[in-house]
């Protein structure tokens, strides 16, 4: 699952949030202050590795 890594530019936290769908539609807060402006940063190895995905897992929930 895409995981992307946010800095919060009020008190620089880092932190990481899993995203299911689409990021520029999600509200993402700073764990730390609460504060939504945040930034994302891009990590070469999470998008490198992201690129390929089995489409058969696709819908299919991972619950107990
Ligand atoms: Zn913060």
């Amino acid at each position: 699952m895409p995981m992307f890594d946010y800095r919060c530019a009020r008190c620089r936290k880092l932190f990481t949030r899993i995203i299911l769908k689409d990021p520029e539609k999600m509200t993402i807060s700073c764990p730390e202050c609460g504060s939504t402006d945040v930034e994302r940063v891009i990590s070469a190895f999470s998008t490198k590795s992201s690129q390929k995905i089995h489409a058969s897992s696709c819908g299919q929930g991972g619950f107990t």
